[in-house]
């Protein structure tokens, strides 16, 4: 294998857009307010939803099945050294 076209692949597959249908909008999980308005209050928001809503009612999907295939894939997040990550829920 070529090292110039290794890429870090673990880390590549998790960082997934992900787009919260509530606001119309993809968030920004780099930044602790999602880059959106009350982002941080809408972190606490879906974290507490874990474990009770189920992950297809949680409002967060993937923009990308959703434009590339028209398939609504929901999405959950998970944290990995300390930052948040969306990863596919395949049910
Ligand atoms: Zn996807």
């Amino acid at each position: 294998m070529d090292d110039d076209l290794q890429i870090d692949s673990d880390e590549d597959l998790f960082r997934n857009p992900v787009y919260y249908e509530p606001a119309a909008r993809n968030l920004d999980l780099d930044r602790s307010d999602l880059g959106v308005p009350q982002g941080q209050e809408l972190l606490d928001v879906l974290l507490r939803m874990r474990g009770r809503v189920p992950v297809e009612k949680r409002g967060l999907i993937c923009p990308d099945c959703r434009d590339l295939r028209g398939r609504r894939v929901p999405m959950y997040l998970v944290q990995r050294d300390g930052v948040w990550l969306a990863s596919h829920y395949l049910s």
